[in-house]
């Protein structure tokens, strides 16, 4: 399936000069939504996985299927104040401004093979960030999975040797 013709580009949102790419396009259409899922768990195979972790909130989106679809368990890296338990955070730097993102302190025990979710990997300091939070743990990051990679935008660079997979690429 063409799933990069399923998701919607805008042109100039949030802010003018950036390509939005719309995922919900391709969420709303009941084919394409899970052999997407099924197509990233595919591109898991041979990586040892025990947990599932994504970030708030399109990554809870792809995330959630994902770990239904594996047979693990899921992790939430939340924005700050949502989780209700002790949390571990790290802050990160954004095109303008700073962000955080935390996670329970118990979810990831230590050694435990982490795969990283998210929806779009644009500029990488969200999944940077998320990354951070496993180390924080003292788990291990098995892999790091997209729905889609935007090129040009030296995301990967910041991910380090992790195995980045990517469902679909896109300038
Ligand atoms: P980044 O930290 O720059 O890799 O991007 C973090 C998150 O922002 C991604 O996981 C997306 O959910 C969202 N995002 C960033 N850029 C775009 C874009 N051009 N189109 C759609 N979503 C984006």
């Amino acid at each position: 399936m063409d799933f990069a013709a399923k998701i919607r580009l805008i042109k100039d949102f949030p802010r003018p000069g950036i390509n939005f790419r719309d995922i919900t396009t391709l969420l709303q259409d009941r084919e394409a939504f899970p052999k997407a899922v099924d197509a990233m768990a595919g591109l898991c195979r041979g990586i040892e996985v025990d947990l599932i972790a994504c970030p708030e909130s399109r990554g809870f989106i792809l995330g959630a299927p994902l770990a239904y679809a594996m047979g693990k368990g899921l992790v939430l890296f939340r924005k700050p104040g949502k989780l209700p338990g002790k949390t571990l955070q790290y802050c990160y730097q954004l095109e303008y401004g700073s962000d955080a993102l935390e996670v329970h302190q118990d979810a990831i025990l230590p050694g435990q093979k982490v795969l990283l979710v998210d929806d779009v990997l644009a500029t990488g300091g969200t999944m940077a960030a998320a990354v951070e939070l496993v180390k924080q743990s003292g788990g291990q990051v098995a892999g790091i999975l997209f729905l889609m990679e935007l090129l040009g935008l030296g995301g990967r660079d910041k991910l380090g040797n992790h195995p980045v997979l990517t469902l679909i690429k896109c300038d």
